[in-house]
């Protein structure tokens, strides 16, 4: 495994195991604090996160910044990527079989970056991570632990988009994710 996240970052970015590398412009890796004890995964690059080469900077990534802030975690604290690095045709959503072979990438962003909390957000990032079983009405805002590793799923912020009833689930989420991050790991565990 490369020593730290720019070596992974060089691979990856000339990564050609699928095809959605053949219809995108490039491979978005990812980007924050490459310490942070909190980390965001999405679904996979929009138009927009294609053009710029960056996770999470549409409008859906606008919202979730204002969340991140009003949750007192500024973007610039946490790390963002995505469970498929090359953007879908379209922007629909990846396939099981392209988020297996994409997830060698995040596996080792997760070991090097090695975080206590990773945030899944929508059903396709909770789907590949955690399993197919998952329905987003009943596992959103709840914790669940893999390997050391405590994994939320939680609403997309695309989807409070496209239905703003949802913001009100969303920040409650958030206030949990806030607090948990703020704790001692002792303290959490109390
Ligand atoms: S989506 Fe992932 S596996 Fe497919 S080409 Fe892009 S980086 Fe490689």
């Amino acid at each position: 495994m490369p020593a730290d996240l720019d070596q992974l970052k060089e691979k990856a970015l000339n990564c050609n195991n699928c095809s959605l590398r053949q219809s995108c412009r490039g491979v978005v890796f990812g980007e924050g604090d490459p310490n942070s004890p909190l980390m965001f995964v999405g679904e996979g690059p929009g138009q927009t996160e294609d053009e710029l080469g960056r996770p999470f900077v549409g409008m859906a990534g606008q919202l979730l910044d204002k969340i991140l802030l009003a949750a007192d975690l500024p973007r610039e604290s946490v790390y963002i990527t995505n469970i498929v690095k090359c953007r879908p045709p379209g922007n629909r959503t990846p396939t099981l079989a392209e988020m297996q072979i994409c997830l060698p990438w995040l596996r080792q962003q997760f070991a090097l970056i090695r975080p206590r909390f990773i945030i899944l957000l929508g059903l396709a990032a909770t789907h590949g991570i955690l399993g197919p079983n998952f329905t987003m009405g009943k596992c959103h805002g709840q914790w669940f632990e893999r390997k050391g590793i405590l994994f939320m799923p939680t609403y997309h912020p695309a989807a409070v988009l496209r239905n703003p009833h949802l913001k009100k689930l969303v920040w409650e989420d958030f206030q949990k994710i806030s607090s948990a991050v703020k704790q001692t790991p002792e303290q959490f565990n109390s």
